[in-house]
């Protein structure tokens, strides 16, 4: 099984795609990640999601990142008896710290730091800012409030207010036994949220001590500002337009989209577009012309990933929506402009022999008839740095080291593939050839460029390029090893 495209589609699991049945059906449709989301749900239920996208990935024999993305110090409603309740402009509502079940008055809002910091005037925006309430009277423990933009509330919806500044630790404890949680587990990505500065990526790293990558979220005016330090530090990066655009003007968000989406590029880290990009899709089995364009752009700035929310989570047409990004993406991807865009956004760097060998491949594989560009590694930096390069010839990455295998899927452009432990440069010849040809990528006429770092299992970075035959026979007759 191979993809026929280069951008990764990450898809939100939740009530809607919880069964084995439906993970199969949305790995199927091209869903390459799957985020599980530590604001919803039990750990049970992340755990039985777990089992069920293993269960597929041993099924398919491909291999899969799972993400889990910590709620971070986000505010959230309480849940309401009938589960949501329509809000209509000018009516009352009534937000307090009463843990009973909310009604067409009132919910909980489980945050006294929010009450002690509003004042009459202040706006309350709820759902990724689609409903706003102004507070009219308030006091210690409750908020009276007037709607000012209708809309339907429901359980557990964020809330932001946007005028007040609250002091937030960067983890909660509900964070640190998620985080525990999801490492044991075995996830591949942790996402953290409301990241402001590096310092929070370092306390989240160090906590889960290697066993995931760590992805930040931008979604906080500062982690805007303190970006260059927040990439550094980070694995991966996802735009969180969601609080983002309520965090900061709506309008400002595209422009830090691109900046944000070149400068991962650039530091050869995966990032991901998120939020909103099929929302009309949670109810609808067809996306607006918009939401295309939006998904479509996002791939023609280079992003590495693009995602669904509530549209695979909790939406009526899950599989719809991977299969929409998927056409997206070919359609894209298809398109000459898309090349030449992207070939006219790389930032070629050359600083290191590693840089030097990816850009070589690159430049080989565009005047030479090859079929692939292979790439070992064994922490998945060499085939990010080929993925920066963003080739013509499809990338294959392989490694003997499976928790590396599958963060590498939410890079752009990879195949992954495991092979064994590798002492031999040939070995390394051989088995790459062999995935060529077992995915379809070559047949035996053909020919790959091969990239790795001898000798192997010394750390060190990438130093030798050899093109091959994908015929095995004349690899050890003209292999001078
Ligand atoms: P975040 O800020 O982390 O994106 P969110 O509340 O916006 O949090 P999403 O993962 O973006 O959550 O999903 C959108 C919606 O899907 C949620 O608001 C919720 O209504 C619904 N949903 C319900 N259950 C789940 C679940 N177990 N996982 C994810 N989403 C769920
Ligand atoms: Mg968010
Ligand atoms: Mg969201």
């Amino acid at each position: 099984m191979r993809r026929h495209r280069n951008v990764k589609i990450v898809a939100t699991l939740g009530p809607a795609s919880s069964t084995h049945q439906m993970i199969r059906a949305l790995f199927d449709a091209g869903a390459d990640v799957f985020r599980l989301n530590m604001s919803h749900g039990s750990h049970d239920d992340h755990r039985a999601r777990y089992d069920a996208i293993r269960a597929v990935e041993a099924e398919t024999g491909r291999p899969i990142a799972i993400l889990a993305d910590l709620q971070g110090p986000k505010l959230r409603v309480g849940q309401f008896t009938a589960g949501a309740h329509e809000l209509e402009e000018g009516d009352r509502f009534r937000f307090d710290l009463d843990p009973a079940s909310g009604d067409s008055r009132r919910v909980q809002l489980p945050h006294p730091e929010i009450f002690a910091a509003l004042v009459p005037g202040s706006d309350l925006l709820v759902n990724d800012g689609k409903i706003r309430l102004r507070v009219e009277e308030c006091g210690p423990d409750f908020a009276n409030c007037v709607v000012t933009v209708a809309g339907t509330i429901s359980d557990r919806k964020g809330v932001n207010v946007p005028d007040v500044v609250l002091p937030l630790a960067a983890l909660s404890d509900k964070d640190r036994a998620d985080l525990e949680f999801a490492c044991q587990l075995g996830v591949d990505w942790l996402a953290l949220s409301f990241v402001q500065r590096a310092a929070d990526v370092e306390e989240a790293r160090s906590l889960a001590r290697g066993r995931a990558a760590i992805l930040s979220k931008i979604e906080k005016p500062a982690a805007v500002d303190a970006f260059d330090d927040i990439l550094a530090v980070s694995d991966g990066i996802m735009v969180a337009r969601g609080d983002l655009g309520v965090e900061l003007p709506v309008y400002s968000v595209p422009p830090i989209q691109k900046r944000l989406v070149r400068k991962c590029r650039s530091a050869a880290k995966p990032v991901i577009v998120a939020t909103q990009m099929l929302e009309s899709m949670i109810e609808s089995p067809m996306p607006t012309r918009a939401e295309v364009s939006d998904v479509a752009n996002a791939i023609y700035e280079g992003t590495d990933a693009v995602m669904l929310s509530a549209e695979s989570a909790a939406g009526a047409y899950p599989v719809e929506a991977v299969r929409t990004m998927d056409s997206v993406a070919r359609s894209v991807e298809a398109d000459s402009n898309y090349r030449a865009i992207i070939e006219a956004s790389r930032q070629n760097k050359l600083h290191t022999v590693a840089d030097a060998i990816v850009t070589a491949a690159r430049e080989i594989a565009e005047t030479t008839d090859i079929a692939a560009i292979c790439a070992f590694s064994q922490s998945g930096r060499t085939a990010s740095l080929v993925a920066r390069e963003r080739p013509r010839v499809p990338i294959i990455a392989l490694t003997h080291v499976e928790s590396v295998l599958r963060r590498m899927c939410l890079t752009w452009g990879t195949h992954c593939v495991i092979t064994p432990q590798l002492s031999r440069f040939k070995e390394a010849v051989v088995n790459a050839t062999r995935a060529a040809r077992e995915f379809n990528f070559a047949d035996e006429s053909r020919q790959i460029v091969v990239i790795a770092g001898v000798p192997f299992n010394v750390p060190g970075s990438t130093n030798i390029l050899r093109i091959a035959p994908c015929d095995e026979r004349l690899i050890f007759a003209s292999d001078p090893e």
